[in-house]
């Protein structure tokens, strides 16, 4: 979600003058967009904030002005702090404040110092301009934010806000504006997306309400638009409809990010995460009955306050009953103002530190097993840029791992944005290697190509 924010940031900026480098130290202007959902994120903008300075005092030797501004939840978290702690930072904005980022630059380019962190009554997607094509072949769309659940160790209902849902109307626009500039998949985004209960429109409010489910059934009937993806679901807005749309949807990819944070019951209550081990596991089964073949992935939490042995064991147990295709684990850190971070029962370093170890272990064997399992397969890849050895062309399989092959000489660029079949040679711990199948790049072989004939 950071990447689709800083995206519309520069949006809002473009009409000032402002245009993305890639070299900070030469630009007028820098933006640090920020993570606050583990200490370890947060930490890193302080660091990277000290090169910044240097940077900054540098261009002010050279007579020239450097801006700094720090955006997203840990500029929301920690506001005034932030300034006094970093008093050279210019602008301090939260993620629902950055539609009025021009003006901002604007005051601090008078020598103001900005602090801008309330939640607006009006959602910024409304007073966002619109949004422009970025060249790639994947879009992000935001179609929801910020979360009602409080989990109790997470920060997201403070920093991110009440949960919201943008018009369809306003995601279909939007969505198809990018595919008819070239967009060929779009992966929407939430903080806990499948809670998505939007309005048909924002000019006919009190109607009824949309799920995830329908939205990506609309979704899927924009022309030339081949894949479509949802990040991050909960588990327990798993609805019917959701999991039915797995099975109908062609274009929604067989691929599912569900985390699941703890195997154990007695953990998963006190996270107030809502559902239990065999509810999960129900969703689960029900999913790959209505897709067979959906890979999934997941989110896991050790050393959650009071996590024992047995509860970890319990993690380890669910994992090797599911089986997943990919996953993220993190130990667990303690974060200001939530309700985990004050219990007195806080599991040791080095206990998090060895069971991180051993289910990190246990799911890199996991995920070792899916991609040898793909070798032989014919995949559809989407190519969208070239990797670092010379030749080499990178994509996403159906099951968002990454896809390297070498073409033909001066086939490269024929590659970029286009699926294309590809025969998959070897599986490796984060990525396939395949070759293009024999016509490949013959537009008859191409299903963009395909489903975009009538
Ligand atoms: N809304 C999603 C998760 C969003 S946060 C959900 O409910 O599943 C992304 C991931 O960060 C979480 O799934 C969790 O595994 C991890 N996370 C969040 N807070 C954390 C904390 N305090 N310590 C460690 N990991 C955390
Ligand atoms: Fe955080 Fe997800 Fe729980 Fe919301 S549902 S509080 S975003 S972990």
């Amino acid at each position: 979600m950071n990447v689709y924010d800083s995206a519309r940031m520069a949006d809002v900026l473009a009409p000032a003058g402002f245009e993305m480098t890639l070299a900070p130290e030469a630009a007028d202007l820098v933006i640090l967009n920020t993570c606050h959902i583990r200490e370890k994120a947060a930490e890193k903008v302080y660091s990277e904030l000290g090169r910044l300075r240097t940077m900054k005092n540098k261009a002010a030797s050279d007579g020239r002005t450097m801006l700094i501004g720090v955006g997203g939840c840990v500029a929301q978290a920690e506001g005034e702090e932030m300034q006094r702690r970093a008093p050279f930072v210019d602008i301090v904005f939260g993620p629902q404040n950055y539609q009025d980022l021009a003006q901002m630059v604007e005051d601090a380019a008078r020598g103001g110092s900005i602090l801008k962190t309330n939640f607006p009554a009006r959602p910024k997607f409304d007073s966002l301009p619109e949004r422009r094509y970025e060249g790639n072949a994947t879009a992000f769309i935001s179609v929801q934010e910020g979360c009602d659940k409080f989990c109790t160790f997470c920060v997201v209902p403070y920093t991110r806000g009440a949960e919201y849902s943008r018009p369809v109307a306003d995601i279909i626009a939007e969505a198809s504006a990018q595919v008819a500039a070239g967009v060929t998949e779009i992966t929407l985004l939430g903080q806990n997306v499948n809670a998505y209960h939007g309005v048909v429109s924002s000019s006919a409010p009190g109607q009824e309400k949309w799920g995830l489910g329908q939205l990506i059934r609309e979704l899927a009937g924009i022309q030339g638009l081949a894949r479509i993806r949802y990040t991050t679901s909960h588990p327990s807005d798993m609805d019917d409809d959701l999991i039915a749309a797995h099975g109908e949807v062609d274009v929604l990819m067989p691929y599912l990010h569900l985390p699941v944070q703890s195997g154990s019951d007695r953990m998963l209550a006190a996270m107030n995460r809502r559902y239990t081990v065999d509810q999960y596991i129900t969703i689960v089964e029900r999913l790959r009955t209505a897709r067979p073949g959906i890979a999934l992935s997941s989110d896991f939490i050790v050393g959650f306050p009071g996590e024992s042995d047995a509860d970890f064991d319990a993690t380890l147990d669910l994992v090797g009953r599911v089986g997943f295709a990919q996953a993220y684990s993190f130990k667990y850190s303690a974060r200001p103002g939530t309700p985990a971070a004050g219990q007195p029962n806080q599991v040791a370093e080095a206990i998090k530190s060895e069971r991180l170890a051993q289910l990190q272990a246990e799911l890199q064997t996991q995920v070792r097993a899916f991609n040898a399992a793909c070798v032989g397969r014919v995949m559809d890849v989407l190519f969208d840029r070239p990797g670092r050895r010379e030749g080499q062309m990178l994509g996403r399989s159906p099951y968002l791992q990454m896809v390297h092959v070498i073409p033909g000489e001066d086939e490269a660029d024929a590659l970029r944005g286009r699926i294309l079949p590809v025969r998959i040679i070897e599986g490796h711990a984060n990525s396939l290697a395949g070759t293009l199948v024999d016509g490949a790049l013959r537009s008859e072989n191409d299903p963009v190509a395909l489903g975009a004939s009538p």
